[in-house]
């Protein structure tokens, strides 16, 4: 294990994708084994030290930020223990970085969906975080594939949890019987999850929950995590995806609508209510008028004078692909999609190059926040179905006014969109933050959540405050006191610094 204490060997953990500043450590462990970290944990709850574990730091919300104490680094853990081809599921260690995991797991012909846009994330920090992303809107989150998971605790116990196996009584309590026979009591929080697709914004709860879904979305405050079992699917045989671009904003509503319908329909079983067969996106993704002249400088390609664009993908096979492309056009015709400017294409190579696309975009914001030397406001809320349009078009209306900078793009298919503020200077900054606070407020009043996706971390603390109220979140200080008596892991995440 490498132990490392100067300033500048440091560095390189203070920060995340958040640009959160203020950062501080006074020492980063590397640890290469679960019992390294257990031996860090003692010591650290001993002597009341904070810890903050850190996975590729591409987090948004800075809940890899250290203000005080010690790092311990996943980098080192890294090892994929197995891929087992027939009984599709895989073991890993939390460092493995996504983008190596989805490849060596593609090479056994199987597929594993999570895919938060960023992947040169750890699957540890994934499921620290709960990932989601554009391809969620088939497959789900990343709580959908863990089966397994072993965690270190606070005072260094090794706890082994798999699904199925520990469940929260009728009550919601829990006792969860630790290696020197003590028993971990918990009880059951009363909170109940908002009703939308996303949400990652405070710890799972649901009666009846199993103890592994407390974890999985608890950014690094309950224990560290540091192997874990995932479900595998088969890999489908093709993809077929299209950037289409839209004219007028209701006909890309209206494009959304139907292919979200169908899509759903096909799923449930449904399928003969489908206006265009049986189609099944496996992503429908959004990007507003200013999200496309923002990338138009990065992809010049990019059509101009459009209200805004959907990428969709859709799995294929060779007996199913005539269908289902022939299922699309009639769609696209039908809602009126440019399809003259639109992207099509069915091979792997023009697919990485829509999903560049698709990832340059929240690149492109964090880069211009840096270039402005601004801290990213951008928002990350899911409302319900019934009340998406409403809040789109209040956010429009709000931006509109505000003469502010901003992208608004993201997962439309869950509605779940991100408004990217990019302030200019200090006076926009405060007044962008007015707006985001009245966002949140109007999230919350149409049932929805503040964070869908990236988790609460440091920077959204007060408005899980807002979100929960003083009763549900000292129900989740609860549930982390009962794991961590001390406070020391992840200090300053979700609950703030005080
Ligand atoms: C351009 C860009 C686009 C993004 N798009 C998406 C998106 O679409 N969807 C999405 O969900 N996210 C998105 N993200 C955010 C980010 O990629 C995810 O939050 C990711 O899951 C974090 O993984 P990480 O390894 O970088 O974790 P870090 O950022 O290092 O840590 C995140 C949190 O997890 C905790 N943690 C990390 N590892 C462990 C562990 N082993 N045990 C316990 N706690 C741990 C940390 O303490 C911290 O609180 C995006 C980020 C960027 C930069």
């Amino acid at each position: 294990m490498q132990v490392k204490t100067q300033p500048d060997d440091i560095l390189n953990y203070l920060t995340d994708a958040s640009n959160m500043p203020g950062g501080h450590a006074e020492r980063l462990f590397i640890p290469e084994t679960a019992d390294e970290i257990a031996a860090i944990l003692r010591d650290a709850n001993e002597a009341r030290i904070p810890v903050t574990v850190s996975g590729a730091r591409t987090g948004t919300v800075g809940g890899a930020v250290p203000f005080g104490g010690w790092v311990i680094s996943m980098e080192r853990l890294n090892a994929i223990k197995s891929i087992d081809k027939e009984g599709r599921r895989a073991v890993v260690e939390p460092g493995v970085v996504l983008a190596d995991f989805a490849k060596a797991v593609e090479a056994e012909g199987l597929f594993y969906p999570p895919d938060p846009t960023e992947w040169s994330c750890q699957i540890g920090g994934t499921v620290a975080t709960n990932a989601s992303g554009a391809r969620s809107f088939k497959y789900g989150a990343t709580r959908e594939y863990v089966v397994g998971l072993t965690v270190v605790l606070a005072d260094g116990d090794l706890l082994e949890i798999r699904r199925g196996e520990s469940r929260a009584s009728e009550s919601g309590s829990m006792s969860i019987p630790t290696p020197d026979d003590k028993a971990i009591v918990i009880g059951g929080p009363t909170y109940r999850r908002p009703n939308v697709t996303k949400n990652v914004s405070g710890y799972f709860a649901e009666p009846g929950m199993d103890l592994i879904d407390l974890f999985i979305g608890s950014e690094g405050t309950l224990g560290v995590i540091t192997e874990i079992e995932l479900l595998l699917l088969p890999r489908p045989q093709g993809f077929f995806s299209g950037m289409v671009f839209f004219k007028t904003p209701s006909d890309l509503m209206w494009f959304v609508d139907e292919a979200k319908t169908d899509s759903l329909a096909t799923r449930s079983g449904e399928g003969h209510k489908n206006v265009s067969g049986p189609i099944d996106a496996t992503l429908i993704e959004f990007f507003d008028d200013r999200a496309l002249s923002f990338i138009a400088e990065k992809f010049p390609e990019t059509p101009a004078n459009m209200v805004g664009a959907i990428f969709f993908e859709q799995e294929t096979s060779a007996e199913t692909e005539d269908e289902l492309l022939e299922g699309w056009n009639y769609l696209l015709e039908r809602c009126n999609a440019d399809i003259e400017a639109s992207w099509f294409t069915t091979n792997e190579q023009d697919r990485e190059k829509m999903r560049s696309f698709r990832h340059a975009l929240p690149v492109a914001v964090n880069e211009r926040v840096v270039r402005n030397k601004q801290k990213k406001i951008g928002t990350d809320m899911a409302v319900p179905d019934e009340n998406f349009s409403g809040f789109l078009g209040f956010q429009k209306k709000m931006l509109d006014e505000s003469g502010i900078d901003y992208v608004i793009f993201g997962h439309i298919g869950d509605c779940h969109l991100h408004a990217n503020l990019l302030p200019k200077d200090d006076a926009e900054a405060e007044k962008a933050r007015h707006i985001y606070g009245r966002f949140v407020a109007q999230s919350i009043m149409l049932g929805g959540c503040i964070s869908a996706e990236h988790g609460i971390g440091k920077l959204k603390s007060k408005y899980l405050y807002v979100m929960m109220g003083e009763r549900y979140l000292n129900e989740m200080a609860d549930l982390k006191r009962a794991f961590d008596p001390k406070n020391i892991l992840g200090r300053g995440n979700m609950f703030g610094s005080e």
